[in-house]
């Protein structure tokens, strides 16, 4: 028998989580269908030799992914060619309003689903060689990054949260 109790409080903010998540999602789904992402994107494929048809899907999940340890997973990928990408915790953005603004923080979702999926289309090709992923996704995202009208500071700062 399962008996469960959830207090009124509760379940109001888990009300508040799904709409936070389904904005998210919308977000990160527009970001990467943006044609000027696509192109780089394709760009990076081409550069690196992997063919666009071994990527099968992307699926942009509507709620995190919390490893284990307590970490939390901005995406994976299978060998199938299917890449599924995660959002942020939203505590983590809670605990970062006042310091990161409105505007960062949707730079920071957007960046972080851009660089997640880079990250997930190297796999694709260097497969568990987690350090050479890491270097080039870094690579290939500062390059995209550094076309954009964003203030050098804010890109800086992002790029750490993102990167470390
Ligand atoms: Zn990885």
């Amino acid at each position: 028998m399962r008996i469960t109790a959830r207090s009124k409080k509760l379940a109001a903010s888990s009300e508040n989580n799904v709409s936070f998540y389904k904005k998210y999602a919308s977000v990160v789904f527009n970001t990467l269908r943006e044609p000027l992402f696509k192109k780089y994107l394709n760009w990076i494929l081409r550069k690196e030799g992997i063919d666009e048809h071994e990527v099968k899907d992307v699926q942009i999940r509507i709620f995190p992914f919390i490893k284990e340890n307590g970490n939390g997973l901005a995406g994976k990928c299978n060998s199938k060619g299917e890449i599924q990408l995660y959002p942020k915790k939203r505590q983590f953005f809670q605990e970062r309003m006042k310091e990161l603004g409105k505007q960062n923080i949707s730079f920071f979702i957007r960046s972080r689903a851009r660089a997640a999926l880079i990250h997930e289309l190297l796999h694709l090709k260097y497969l568990s060689n987690e350090k050479k992923v890491r270097e080039l996704a870094e690579k290939y995202f500062k390059i995209f990054t550094k076309h954009q009208h964003r203030q050098n500071s804010d890109i800086r700062n992002i790029s750490k949260m993102i990167f470390t």
